[in-house]
């Protein structure tokens, strides 16, 4: 019983002198995770190939799970954004990527929810590599409007930036973006927007009514090659230009979900709720005419993002999919935030892991 009574008290005193001493073993930890942060750089470990990696696979509908719709493609060491909603900046320090890295961001269209977190990447590459060149946007027309606008809204933060930091650290002329707008030639749905350092991108015509231009790319490097629709409902053209992708990035809305979401919204009395859940039904795919369309282009595998409806509970997944994975008959995922799906160059090897916590 002595024995007992001695123990509880050593353990009383080192569980004591733990928390005494918290702080100290929190700046201990802190500098280390600090030290490893500093020096991390995921993009220089993978292998040559093509890389996406998930920086947001949520939509507009609030979730605690996903930040807003973005994918980074890797391409031999360069980084490129298609999209970047809220939270891409983030992403891409939760998984150790570098923003000072990303090259240029290719838009899909104008929706707020691909836009969002522009901003933040922007900034975070100006400084994060003392840029000299802003940030290029390529898109549909209307990209020059997207550009400017947001040039003017944070043109008095990069003066302070400048100002406070010094131009060697923050140039002026790297601050904000620069619109990069590409027109498809008459009678053409298709156009190649980049060719160079074995990489090709091929931009096309989809189908996200009202929303026009909206548009989806397609990335070609070393025999390997990726999609990302974009937002899109089933599009023959988006079958067409994914012909024969290792993986097609498509996004994915479970009308059958969206639906209760919108009754329960009317049951509620909120008639404006209701009818939006309503009207965004027939603009995205589901997972089904996503599976399908996968199928008939021959693309080795599927990742569905920009997922609607927000699935606070993982058993959802099993009515969101319903019959896609049947369908599809190889692997189709759900993206989740930091996924990186890996296409190394000189294999047919498809892998998928999760970079950061
Ligand atoms: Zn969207
Ligand atoms: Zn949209």
């Amino acid at each position: 019983m002595k024995r007992l009574l001695a123990g509880i008290i050593v353990i009383g005193l080192l569980l004591g002198a733990v928390w005494y001493a918290r702080g100290p073993i929190a700046l201990a930890i802190t500098d280390r995770a600090l030290d490893k942060a500093m020096r991390d750089d995921a993009v220089a470990k993978l292998p040559d190939g093509l890389h996406a990696f998930v920086c947001g696979s949520g939509s507009p509908l609030p979730d605690k799970d996903r930040n807003g719709p973005c994918t980074a493609v890797i391409a031999g060491g360069r980084i490129f954004l298609v999209d970047a909603g809220e939270g891409a900046a983030e992403s891409f320090a939760r998984a150790g990527i570098p923003a000072g890295r990303i090259e240029g961001v290719f838009l899909t269209h104008f929706h707020s929810d691909h836009l969002d977190g522009l901003s933040a990447v922007a900034l975070q590459r100006w400084v994060g590599k003392a840029a000299t060149t802003p940030l290029t946007l390529t898109g549909p027309p209307g990209v020059e409007r997207i550009a400017a606008g947001l040039n003017e809204l944070y043109a008095i933060d990069n003066g302070y930036r400048t100002a406070h930091h010094g131009a060697p650290v923050a140039p002026p002329s790297g601050g904000g973006f620069a619109a990069r707008a590409f027109a498809f030639p008459d009678g053409q749905d298709s156009l190649v927007v980049l060719n160079d350092g074995g990489l090709k991108v091929t931009v096309f015509k989809v189908d996200h009514g009202p929303a026009d231009p909206a548009v989806g790319y397609r990335f070609d490097y070393k025999g390997r090659s990726l999609v990302v629709s974009g937002d899109s409902s089933a599009a023959p053209n988006l079958v067409a230009n994914s012909k024969g992708a290792d993986l097609l990035i498509h996004d994915a809305l479970q009308p059958a979900l969206v639906r209760r979401m919108a009754a329960a919204a009317n049951e509620a009395g909120l008639k404006n709720r209701a009818k939006i859940l309503e009207d965004i039904i027939n603009y995205h795919a589901s997972p089904e005419e996503v599976a399908r369309q996968g199928k008939e282009a021959g693309v080795k595998a599927v990742l569905l993002t920009h997922i609607v409806p927000p699935m606070p509970l993982r058993g959802l997944e099993v009515p969101f999919l319903g019959e896609a994975r049947k369908t599809f008959g190889g692997p189709l995922w759900i993206a989740r935030d930091r996924d990186l799906i890996s296409l190394p160059a000189g294999s047919t090897k498809i892998d998928r892991r999760r970079l950061g916590r």
